[in-house]
């Protein structure tokens, strides 16, 4: 994840953590806080990079990646990423980055004279030398994420094929990922300003409930509702999962009213969320156990990624 914000919001947490956390029972994992692609929108803020860093790997450990199973690192601090993304610049043609769709998106979401950087145009091969420098069998995704992968398949593929197989040809690990509803009825993002932190105190959250969207038509109690918009709904029915069915139906029959409902979302959301919020305020209170756990993982990281270049420049043909 990158580090653009200090902390993961309940998007983050249910759309990718928690499947890592399950994960990690079956396999190998590293989970790389990638510093430097936050460069590509924060080069004027370089300074919040690694203070955001440190907040997003103790929301990993927060949520229940275990560093004694899982590698938890930044990117920045194992060269190697930055070897192999120049390695790979020299075989990936560039209409193959000039045809990336969220290239073409963030270019044209520039203002005034600002020029797209070559770090935005590289980033999907500087994100294939993230992935592949481990060698993985795969990279957990949903499914709307998969073309993201499809240029590190590529990359690899054609690396093969100029110096002889070497490098994986990397799996999606597929896994339903729910979608959270931000607090305005938008997807949860830090941009829309519409996010909840695994970070927030309880009194936060039901602030952010209280105000949350809900269906515009349900004004009075027995008006009935339509959940599947409002975003509170969308919170049941992932803290609340056992009586999303009953709250689904006492809207739709006009037999819930709204502020019932938010107070027992809230509830649900921080009941569900006490331990892990707690984990989290004493990794915040132990932040040298938190850098610890990351110099580890550098260890371990580039014990693997030292292992890989080894092999890439031999068959590169390169000292
Ligand atoms: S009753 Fe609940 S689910 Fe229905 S619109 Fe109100 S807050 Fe949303």
């Amino acid at each position: 994840m990158q580090p653009t914000q200090a902390k993961l919001h309940l998007g983050n947490l249910e759309g990718a953590l928690r499947n890592w956390v399950r994960l990690q029972r079956d396999y190998e994992m590293f989970c790389c806080v990638v510093d430097w692609h936050a460069l590509t929108t924060m080069v004027e803020n370089t300074q919040e990079i690694y203070e955001n860093s440190i907040g997003i790997a103790t929301d990993y450990l927060a949520a229940g990646i275990d560093p004694e199973t899982s590698v938890i690192f930044l990117q920045s601090q194992v060269k190697e990423h930055a070897e192999l993304y120049l390695l790979f610049s020299m075989v990936t043609p560039l209409g193959w980055l000039e045809r990336v769709p969220t290239y073409k998106e963030k270019r044209d979401s520039l203002e005034g004279s600002a020029e797209a950087s070559h770090g935005l145009l590289g980033y999907p091969v500087l994100q294939a030398a993230d992935i592949l420098l481990y060698k993985p069998y795969g990279v957990p995704v949903g499914k709307d994420q998969v073309p993201h992968l499809e240029l590190t398949r590529e990359i690899a593929r054609r690396f093969n094929y100029l110096f002889g197989e070497t490098l994986p040809i990397i799996e999606n690990v597929l896994s339903e990922i729910p979608v959270m509803m931000g607090t305005d009825g938008r997807k949860m993002s830090k941009s829309y300003d519409n996010a909840i932190y695994i970070a927030d105190s309880e009194d936060e959250t039901a602030k952010k409930i209280q105000t949350a969207y809900t269906d515009p038509l349900k004004i009075r109690k027995d008006d009935p509702g339509h959940p599947e918009g409002c975003s509170v709904f969308s919170l049941h029915r992932v803290y609340n999962a056992q009586h999303a069915a009953t709250v689904e139906e006492e809207c739709r029959a006009g037999a819930r009213g709204c502020v019932q409902c938010k107070k027992e979302c809230i509830e649900a959301v921080n009941g569900s969320l006490r331990a892990m919020r707690e984990r989290r305020g004493e990794l915040e209170r132990d932040r040298g156990f938190v850098l610890r756990v990351l110099d580890e993982g550098r260890q371990k990281a580039r014990a693997v990624a030292a292992e890989t270049m080894k092999d890439v420049r031999s068959a590169m043909r390169l000292p």
